[in-house]
């Protein structure tokens, strides 16, 4: 069975101010390049020198839209990429990639072939799909690399390390194929008790150990790359970092956010003490209250849980969200903004005046993570990639918010 690859969006060319660009816009997600390119630059001047930094620009980039991210992070200077199945692989090489790329997850072996044909380095689990590479290798007149992905305690995916032993050393009489290194990944990279990771890379270790001549090693994800250096070998596979974030438990270099993600109010009305607001009414006006009616639900992403809970920034002020959160808009209080009208501007992840709501702000208030608050964020938002406020594409799911 094959996977059949969603249509690409359309990407146009601006070079146009974000004004511009947004003010036909109900609601949208900005992703400023230059701010990830400088990432880049801080983290590989932090792993320094004989470390690829392997961008794992899996599930849409995190969000942030990986038509626009992943060929800015190849000028950026990334070593490598890494996604996890084989059609996120293939829409990199799409979208013109050139440098190596890993697919992290399981794939099925009659999709050999098209891995091979793309160039692209897949984490093979078993001897089936090394006797599939190796046959459509041979028949490419190519050399398909592999992985091997070594379950070191995580208890997910991967080979115990007798069995990738195994695997390596059959596979590696297979004709057109290079094992070209191994890999792990941790349990605990988030706790600040590392004994666990330890015990991982000494069962890591005692595998790579034997498997010498497959020189190309990586364990370490952004939490592990910046508090563990040890564990960094040939290259480490950071996805949240490039974003601008940090895990909770993990200190280092200065980063910059790179996502915001904004709405522009669509009703802007008012309601008397005592009465309710959205499904269920939930929320019931203290005094009488503004309302501002922003243009994004649950299902862009902005989950239903923050209802009640978080708060969003209009004018430089804090508004709190008010009500349940729909599928397609959520309220907010905007008494206390001052004069606001429709079409003006709500902040949900980013910086207004001297105000930011960070994503990590908003994991927090949802009761999650930050790489699930972006990776939530849905493809019918507009991207607006960006560098320090000058538009450089902008891709449209559908169509549905240009004018
Ligand atoms: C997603 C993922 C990463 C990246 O993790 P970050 O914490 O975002 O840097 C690394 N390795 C594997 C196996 C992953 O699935």
């Amino acid at each position: 069975m094959t996977n059949v690859s969603p249509p690409a969006p359309e990407t146009r060319r601006c070079g146009a101010t974000l004004a511009d660009a947004t003010s036909a816009l109900n609601s949208w997600v900005e992703v400023n390049l230059a701010a990830q390119a400088r990432n880049v630059a801080s983290l590989k001047a932090e792993l320094g020198p004989g470390v690829d930094l392997i961008a794992v620009v899996k599930a849409n980039a995190y969000g942030a839209g990986v038509e626009g991210v992943a060929p800015a992070l190849e000028t950026a200077g990334v070593d490598r990429f890494a996604v996890v199945w084989l059609d996120e692989a293939l829409r990199l090489r799409a979208l013109g990639l050139t440098r190596p790329i890993i697919v992290l997850g399981h794939t099925p072996p009659p999709r050999a072939a098209e891995a091979v044909n793309a160039g692209i380095t897949l984490t093979c689990e078993s001897l089936d799909l090394a006797r599939a590479l190796s046959d459509a290798a041979v028949a490419a007149g190519r050399v398909s690399k592999f992985h091997i992905h070594i379950d070191s305690g995580l208890h997910r995916d991967g080979l115990t390390p007798a069995e990738g032993l195994e695997l390596a050393i059959a596979a590696r009489s297979l004709p057109g194929l290079l094992v070209e290194g191994l890999s792990t990944h941790m349990a605990n990279s988030d706790e600040l008790d590392d004994s666990y990771s330890d015990a991982q890379y000494a069962a890591f270790e005692r595998v790579a150990a034997e498997l010498a001549w497959a020189p190309y090693r990586h364990a370490a994800n952004t939490a592990t790359a910046l508090r563990r250096g040890a564990f960094r070998l040939n290259g480490v596979r950071i996805g949240l970092a490039l974003h601008g974030i940090l895990p909770a438990n993990t200190a280092g270099p200065q980063l910059e956010p790179v996502l915001a993600l904004r709405g522009r109010l669509i009703r802007v009305h008012e309601v008397p003490t005592g009465e309710g607001v959205s499904y269920g009414l939930t929320w019931r006006a203290p005094r009488p209250s503004r309302l501002g009616l922003v243009p994004i639900g649950y299902a862009d992403g902005w989950r239903r849980g923050l209802g009640n809970l978080g708060a969003v920034l209009v004018t430089g002020h804090r508004c709190p969200m008010v009500g349940r959160v729909c599928m397609d808009q959520f309220l907010i209080d905007i008494t206390d903004a001052g004069p606001v009208e429709v079409g003006q501007v709500a902040t949900l992840i980013g910086t207004d005046g001297s105000a930011a709501i960070r994503a990590e702000d908003v994991a927090a208030d949802a009761g999650t993570i930050p790489w699930d608050t972006l990776s939530s964020l849905q493809a019918r938002l507009p991207r607006i990639f960006h560098r320090d406020g000058l538009v450089e594409s902008v891709t449209d799911s559908g169509g549905l918010h240009h004018a």
